[in-house]
């Protein structure tokens, strides 16, 4: 008998590729263990095993397999059922989806690149022949190629050596080093020596004592330093002593204390694991029995909480509840890297039981989460990750938690797979005969619309925690304030006022804009002319900070031209407004205070999001400005006024969900004022004060909101009433993706009728100096989707075989919202 293997490869293969074992490997070999093949003329990939059969392949004559790398499955059976479902709806193959959910420690091949971890002392005498030679080999050269570490041990089969080498720690993956990790520094203070002796010390207080909040803070120094014996942190001897920043630096410049700094490591767990979780108030309790009462009939649970209601208290209980039971428990969120708040409070109930899976993390990071995870070890039990945790071997998971459910970075654009977290979250709890639990102040509507059809269960929670009031929204009318003259900048008088307040009762601002840079547009006021990327269709915006235009799409940058390139004269201006104008017009109307700036220039790096949370925490910024990072679910205690700069064009934003957008956005800004006691006052800057979703948002009407946008969902045949399937096709000549673009939205037609939409250029339609042309496929509730996507892959497979088209990329996009 001669038996054969079919192998995923991490690569946009249509078929399972087929592979020659012997009798013993066939007997040996399990689904989801690691196999070595060869692939082309002379390429190594690492395949995960699929099925063993005995058919050889048709087209092909089938190669043998270089061997196998695991002695059992890494990737488990209800793993792979899930893969298959992502792959199946979001009509991407396999191998793509085992890209995306493998640390790329796991399928090294002949691309990577392997360089020597500097970081580690190694023992040579560990060292195996083969691996000697190869840790050798670093020596004399920075980093070496698979192939040539065939040509270094001479034989072909070289993967086990490498993967070896790999878990020892002596070698690394070449693009695991562009994040290099930097260790999070907290800032502790000491009484500084020459105060250490009685009599100092009391010389020092006699001399505070016309100093009162200074010397209140050395006695609270001291008691903390004698009661809780190790380092004091600045945050928590402001904390307790009460005093603010400026009281501590005086004392500091004064060098009465001393500042420095520790590491933590924060890929280590920080809480103690030992807090108690919280005492639900009565609103909460009801909320939480209502979930489990829901969870009896239902798998998947819709909880609708205001902002700053404690929704996340209530998934601490439910949480708490699976992990006695020994389940496992998947958090997901929006963005990893925003969750800092977070990840802090879980650790604090579930000590070491909290994983958190990080794609910026390093490989080894990922492939620990990974193991731990799969052997059902009580160090992963709850898992906090961002999307691509989903794609983790769970092994006994008994709760899905999708907090802030609405947000759009739960869908994957670009690389395939382009799935939806969400949703391929429902699915995976429903492999595991587990629980799904949505969360958001904002439902999107495709989630509220589901409660109301009873698909979901639903819960609500109206009231804030403490019955705090949600806070005051007022609309201000740009135009008028414009034609009064009450403006100053981008700022009208109310807005300026209410700063003015809030800052002298010591309170924080966040100012919401939801573009970076100064200005987007920049226009030679003689000729018009405003100059564009080279290699987009886009105009430039300005950055003042480095005098320069830059491209958002592409990257693309120049230094701010002197003059206009198109007339010469030197009448370029600039065009409305981004988050550095802000910051540079409130420093401006505010020079004594300290204002920041949080968007994607200012939060580069692994922790530069942190390092500006957490000074906005430690009240080291009055005033926050920013794009919509802001509002990803953050609490903060002393915010008292946020002001929205424009709403209008997030308004005018052309999609069919702009304005469920809109109101979400708003919705979730306006959720960071006022999160205590006090209540607190949102501005809303617009030209339209009477646009229904603002009128919605200040009056906190989401239910108006949904009815009215079901309604124009409805009449436009748009989600969730009809499903949507995108087609973008790609290349770098125009006419050429005219011309495919016609061609394959001609044979939609003659299937879908009149149910296809396009081909159209989309807004930008040169990105990357590559053309992009749209279909849009509309799927009426009646129409079977299993059968719409059959008929499509067949057109694009007629497609593909037309020679002219070949070079065309096609992208498909299923519920491309
Ligand atoms: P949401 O996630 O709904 O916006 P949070 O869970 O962040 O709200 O809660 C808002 C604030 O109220 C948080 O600071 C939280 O610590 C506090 N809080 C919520 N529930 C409780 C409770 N039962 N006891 C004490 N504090 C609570
Ligand atoms: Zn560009």
């Amino acid at each position: 008998m001669t038996y054969f293997l079919d192998v995923i490869l991490p690569i946009p293969l249509q078929k399972a590729f087929t592979y020659h074992i012997t009798e013993a490997e066939a007997q040996f070999i399990k689904q989801g263990m690691r196999v070595a093949v060869p692939f082309g003329k002379s390429k190594i990939y690492t395949a995960l095993a699929y099925k063993i059969h005995t058919n050889p392949p048709t087209a092909y004559e089938a190669k043998t397999i270089h061997q196998i790398l695991d002695e059992a499955p890494i990737v488990t059976d209800l793993q792979l059922t899930h893969w298959q479902w992502i792959a199946g709806y979001y009509m991407c193959s396999l191998g793509e989806v085992m890209r995306a959910a493998m640390p790329n420690a796991f399928i090294i091949e002949s691309e990577t690149v392997l360089v020597r971890n500097e970081n580690i002392e190694i023992s040579e005498a560990t060292l195996k022949d083969d691996e000697f030679l190869i840790y050798e080999a670093l020596q004399y050269q920075s980093s070496l190629k698979i192939e040539d570490v065939v040509s270094i041990l001479d034989k072909k089969r070289i993967l086990p050596v490498v993967n070896s080498l790999v878990e020892k720690g002596v070698l690394q993956l070449q693009e695991e080093l562009y994040e290099k990790y930097k260790p999070k520094l907290v800032r502790y203070v000491k009484l500084h020596q020459a105060y250490k002796s009685e009599e100092k010390l009391q010389e020092l207080l006699e001399i505070l004592s016309r100093a009162p909040k200074q010397r209140e803070v050395i006695l609270t120094l001291f008691t903390l330093e004698a009661s809780e014996q190790k380092p004091i942190k600045v945050s928590e001897l402001r904390e307790r002593s009460g005093a603010s920043t400026s009281i501590i630096k005086t004392l500091v410049d004064k060098s009465i204390l001393q500042e420095y700094f520790i590491q933590t490591d924060r890929v280590q767990f920080e809480g103690e694991g030992d807090e108690q979780t919280k005492q639900l108030s009565d609103a909460q309790t009801q909320a939480l029995e209502a979930v489990k009462g829901s969870f009896d009939t239902k798998s998947v649970t819709l909880l609708h909480g205001v902002t700053s209601s404690g929704k996340t208290e209530i998934y601490v209980k439910l949480i708490e509840e699976q992990l006695n039971l020994g389940k496992q428990v998947l958090y997901l969120l929006p963005e990893i890297a925003l969750t800092t708040q977070l990840v802090q409070r879980l650790q604090d109930y579930f000590g070491e039981k909290v994983a958190v899976f990080h794609s910026r993390y390093s490989g080894n990071e990922r492939v620990e989460v990974w193991q731990n995870l799969k052997n059902n070890l009580e160090k992963a039990q709850l898992v906090i990750g961002a999307r691509s945790a989903l794609l983790l071997p769970f092994s006994n998971l008994g709760l899905i938690i999708v907090d802030e459910e609405h947000e759009q970075s739960y869908k994957q654009f670009d690389p395939a797979p382009r799935y939806h977290a969400r949703d391929a979250a429902v699915v995976l709890a429903n492999i595991h005969k587990a629980k799904t639990l949505l969360g958001s102040a904002t439902p999107s509507l495709e989630s509220y619309f589901n409660a109301t059809q009873n698909k979901y269960g639903f819960v609500e929670l109206k009231t804030r925690f403490n019955n705090v009031l949600m806070p005051d929204i007022e609309l201000v009318d740009l135009a008028d304030k414009y034609k009064r003259k009450r403006m100053n900048g981008h700022f009208s008088d109310r807005l300026i006022e209410e700063m003015t307040e809030t800052l002298d009762e010591g309170f924080q601002i966040i100012l919401f804009q939801n573009r970076r840079g100064f200005s987007p547009i920049v226009e030679c006021t003689t000729c018009g002319n405003s100059p564009q990327c080279p290699n987009c269709d886009v105009s430039l915006t300005y950055h003042q900070y480095k005098d320069q235009l830059r491209c958002h799409y592409c990257g693309y940058y120049s230094v701010m031209p002197k003059a206009c390139q198109a007339c010469g004269n030197a009448t370029l201006d600039t065009k409305g407004f981004g988050t550095e104008q802000i910051e540079e017009e409130v420093k401006t109307l505010f020079p004594e205070k300290k204002v920041a700036r949080m968007d994607l220039d200012t939060t580069r790096g692994k922790h530069g999001f942190e390092r500006i949370i957490s000074k906005f925490e430690q009240q080291e910024i009055d005033i926050l400005v920013g794009t919509q990072m802001l509002t990803k679910g953050l609490d903060f205690r002393q915010v008292k006024l946020v002001g929205i700069m424009n709403a209008d064009n997030l308004l005018n934003f052309p999609d069919f969900r702009a304005h469920e957008r809109s109101y979400q956005l708003m919705t979730q800004v306006a959720g960071r004022a006022g999160r205590t006691d006090i209540r607190g006052k949102v501005l809303i800057q617009t030209y339209n004060p009477h646009h229904n979703i603002l009128q919605q948002v200040s009056t906190n009407a989401y239910k108006e909101m949904f009815a009215e946008q079901m309604n124009d969902r409805y009449n436009f045949k748009y989600p969730p009433i009809y499903r949507l399937i995108k087609i973008t096709l790609r290349h770098k000549d125009y006419n050429r993706v005219n011309l495919a673009a016609d061609w394959y939205a001609k044979s939609l037609r003659q299937v879908f009728k009149a149910n296809v939409l396009g081909p159209e250029f989309p807004p930008i339609s040169r990105i990357r100096n590559l053309f992009n042309k749209n279909i849009l496929i509309k799927i009426p509730q009646n129409q079977s989707l299993a059968k719409t996507k059959e008929a499509i892959i067949k057109i694009d497979n007629s497609f593909n075989a037309v020679k002219d088209f070949r070079s065309v990329r096609v992208v498909l996009n299923v519920d491309n919202y």
